[in-house]
């Protein structure tokens, strides 16, 4: 069986792009390079340039930047670099939005956000790099995560699994690799 292909776009927002968006770039199909019998995970950045913050998304009372208005951002670039894709018979299934302000959820702030079953996912670097060098693999576990979602894997009570929900950076710490239920669950689906 061959596996099914996906291109991800990161687009970045907020903030200059620097290694951490590289070094995410790189490990995303690493990560997903275990269910390489499944699913052949590619990523690209969109842009290179600072792109600001969508205006309506940050709410003074919750401290942070709501999610969704991120997504509304993801879609036009989606249309963007999907004109010039087309060319050459591509096009982006998926966009996950970085950035480095803080997001916020109905009860408090989270680390990402994803279109659960959809396109579009926002992981946000704050909070996540507390000087012991974790940081960029945090980043690279959270966004594999998020992109799950968006392929439809449901959250996994198993804390060593990729798709364990975080709450805090030990649970994302916790995670190592998708578990074999959710790789079932994966191979299932495509
Ligand atoms: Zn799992």
């Amino acid at each position: 069986m061959h596996p099914c292909s996906l291109t991800c776009g990161v687009l970045n927002i907020g903030n200059t792009v620097d290694e951490r968006v590289y070094h995410l770039i790189k490990r995303i199909p690493v990560v997903f390079g275990q269910l390489a019998d499944v699913i052949d995970v590619k990523a690209c950045l969109i842009n290179d340039i600072s792109l600001s913050m969508p205006a309506t998304a940050y709410s003074p009372i919750a401290g942070g930047y709501f999610p969704y208005p991120f997504f509304s951002h993801a879609a036009l670039f989606k249309e963007q670099a999907d004109k010039k894709l087309m060319k050459m018979d591509k096009h982006l299934d998926k966009v996950l939005v970085v950035t480095d302000k803080p997001l916020a959820g109905p009860d408090g702030r989270i680390y990402g956000q994803a279109d659960v079953g959809g396109p579009y996912a926002v992981v946000t670097t704050h909070g996540l790099y507390d000087g012991f060098g974790r940081g960029n693999e945090r980043l690279v576990l959270e966004a594999c995560y998020l992109l799950g979602r968006t392929m439809g894997l449901p959250r996994c009570d198993d804390a060593r699994c990729i798709m364990h929900p975080a709450e805090m950076l030990a649970d994302i710490d916790a995670r190592s690799a998708f578990c074999e239920l959710c790789a079932r669950v994966l191979r299932a689906r495509t």
